[in-house]
């Protein structure tokens, strides 16, 4: 049984394509075949966050038009051989791919892979419904502000409507400093918002522009940060396996936030 899940947001910017490329990665680091594909035709970077631009030479779109095979537009990782990209095209407009030849392409795909993860564009137009039409589950990456999370609530009740079922959500760049101070949303808050089960929690992590620049995802260091851990995490919670959440709060701290860390880390 092969898995279709769709990464997804209201706003843009929040980390849909970092979540996809990290998780992806991570997977096929358990084990599992991964294909990750790039919706996001106009706006592709997966393969830059994967290191993988230079080893593209057709896309999704040479497939639907039947000018290459699909096994010649997938691009294999580098490092992990249980991971491949199906890349976007960059210069093609949003309707160069229909939503009923993105369902017959992600279709082709479960042939050969465990896990199909599609990286969607922000908004709700054409690449949108292209990104969502073959999935079965949805993982919806708000950061913790107001802003994003109304964005958020507007996807989900669109995702319902296409019939989504499986909706699960990922709190990016949580910075757990500014949440105690009250300057920033809890997770709890974004997940009372949504009312979607919670799939994990990101905290805010420089070495993400590192990684994004050398397009190594963080799950590949050696000594991974916080943010590496949460996506290894994610990718063993998507398995089933039951695993705690990170305690993501600051070093430095009274006996008072002490207190509230205890109460704070049993709700996330
Ligand atoms: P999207 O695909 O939703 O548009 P991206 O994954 O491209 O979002 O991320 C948008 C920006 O946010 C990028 O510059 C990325 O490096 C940064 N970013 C994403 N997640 C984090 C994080 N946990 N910590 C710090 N920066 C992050
Ligand atoms: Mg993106």
């Amino acid at each position: 049984m092969t898995r279709i899940i769709v990464t997804t947001s209201g706003k843009g910017g929040v980390g849909k394509t970092t979540f996809t490329a990290n998780i992806g990665m991570a997977l096929a680091r358990m084990g599992r075949t991964v294909v990750l594909v790039d919706a996001d035709f106009g706006l592709r970077n997966l393969d830059l966050l994967l290191g993988l631009e230079n080893r593209i030479v057709y896309t999704a779109v040479e497939v639907v038009t039947g000018e290459c095979r699909l096994e010649q537009a997938l691009v294999k990782d580098k490092r992990e051989p249980k991971l491949v990209l199906l890349p976007a095209a960059q210069n093609r407009t949003k309707e160069a791919v229909t939503p009923e030849q993105m369902k017959q392409l992600v279709g082709t795909l479960t042939k050969n892979y465990e896990y199909i993860v599609i990286d969607s564009p922000a908004g709700i137009e054409t690449g949108f419904k292209n990104a969502i039409v073959a999935a079965q589950e949805a993982i919806v990456v708000t950061t913790p502000e107001i802003a994003a999370v109304r964005d958020a609530d507007r996807v989900v009740g669109l995702l319902e409507a296409n019939g989504v079922k499986q909706i699960q959500l990922i709190v990016n760049r949580l910075r757990p400093a500014m949440v105690q101070m009250n300057d920033m949303m809890s997770v709890q808050d974004v997940q009372e918002l949504l009312g979607i089960p919670l799939l994990g929690v990101v905290p805010e992590d420089e070495r993400v522009i590192v990684s994004t620049n050398r397009g190594e995802p963080l799950v590949l260091a050696e000594d991974p940060t916080l943010a590496g851990k949460a996506f290894d995490n994610i990718a063993r919670r998507l398995e089933g396996e039951k695993i705690e959440f990170l305690d993501l709060h600051p070093v430095h701290e009274g006996f008072l936030s002490r207190l509230r860390k205890l109460l704070w880390t049993k709700l996330i």
